[in-house]
């Protein structure tokens, strides 16, 4: 407990230090003016962040400034606004209670105090100081409890769209995102892309090597296909299995088939063995294209559709390849 006491007075000064001590307050502050007082604490300290001072006894006529004055400085003070004051003062009217309480003073006591008079008073002022210090604590374990929260619902809102075996966007996402950016193109008429990517017998991988192998093989795809794309508002999802999907944005077919050969060709310079495939002694992908300017009478999902069509035919060509679906007609693009 550190009490400060500024009194002009020597005999004031030593009759309430004296009686603090004589009931065990030991850390006290004597001083008998306010800049002395400012200097002892550090008042004008410009890093000070932090106070131990737990009460400060303020006399009301002090040589350099009114002690009333000092009391509005210091409750109107970042680091001090939380200690309480009991104003000290000879001046026993209602004027005087006033200008301290409007001041930020938590007390008013009168000269000489008596004994009981004083210590009551100053046990009330630490007992609220105390309680003050435990509501900040509280509320700054609060704070932190809040901040973690918040953390953590971060981490569960990116894990709840998130593939945990690739850390690509999973279906859920892919959802999402497709449904927005349909409708957002659906309003600038844009083009729009939806490429459904498929390992080529990755049955017959994982048959031969193993699901662990499998796995390995799926991740490193994952990241080659996503190394791929250059346009930030381009996304790559898992959407299930050995299927992935890229949704390209403001992308006409020319663009999708572009990024289509980037995918081979990523997935080629993995160039991880595939014993069992007839297509190739490496893995490889097929790949539907689908790109449309979005119009009411179409769906995304119709769009997706046709991309896996697209796809189905890749599979059926030969695999290893990119097909360009059929538009609908009446939404002919020509592609390069
Ligand atoms: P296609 O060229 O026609 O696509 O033939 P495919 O063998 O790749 O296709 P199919 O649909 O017959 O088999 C897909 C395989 O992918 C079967 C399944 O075991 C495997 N698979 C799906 N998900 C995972 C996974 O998370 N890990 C592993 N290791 N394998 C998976
Ligand atoms: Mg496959
Ligand atoms: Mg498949």
């Amino acid at each position: 407990m550190s009490i400060l006491i500024v009194d002009d007075s020597i005999i004031s000064r030593t009759f309430i230090a004296d009686l603090l001590n004589e009931v065990g307050y030991a850390d006290l502050i004597l001083c008998d003016s306010v800049e002395e007082a400012y200097q002892e604490i550090g008042f004008n300290e410009p890093d000070k962040t932090e106070t131990d001072l737990d009460l400060i006894l303020l006399d009301v006529n002090l040589p350099d400034k009114s002690g009333i004055d000092a009391c509005r400085e210091l409750s109107g003070h970042e680091v001090f606004c939380d200690v309480p004051i009991i104003i000290i003062s000879g001046v026993d009217y209602l004027e005087g209670m006033d200008a301290a309480f409007s001041a930020g003073a938590t007390d008013y006591i009168t000269k000489p105090p008596s004994h009981t008079e004083l210590l009551v008073r100053v046990r009330s002022a630490l007992r609220l100081k105390t309680e003050m210090n435990r509501r900040k604590a509280r509320e700054e374990d609060l704070l932190v409890l809040n901040e973690r929260l918040a953390e953590l619902n971060r981490e569960l809102e990116r894990l709840t769209i998130t593939d945990t075996l690739t850390s690509l966007a999973n279906r859920r996402y892919f959802n999402e995102f497709l449904n927005r950016e349909w409708l957002r193109e659906l309003r600038e008429r844009k083009p729009f892309s939806v490429l459904m990517i498929d390992i080529d017998h990755f049955k017959n991988f994982n048959d031969h090597y193993g699901h662990l192998e499998g796995d390995i093989c799926l991740q490193k795809v994952a990241w080659a296909l996503q190394g791929a794309l250059c346009r930030a508002g381009d996304m790559l999802a898992r959407y299930g299995g050995e299927e992935f999907v890229a949704v390209l944005p403001n992308t006409d077919v020319h663009g999708a088939a572009e990024l289509a050969a980037a995918f081979h060709a990523r997935v080629r310079e993995l160039a991880l063995p595939h014993a069992e495939s007839p297509v190739s002694p490496l893995v490889t992908i097929s790949i539907g294209i689908a790109s449309v300017v979005p119009n009411q009478s179409l769906s995304p999902s119709q769009v997706v559709a046709m991309a896996d069509g697209a796809l189905y035919r890749a599979k059926q060509s030969g695999r290893n390849q990119s097909v360009i679906a059929d538009l609908p007609a009446g939404d002919k693009q020509t592609p390069g």
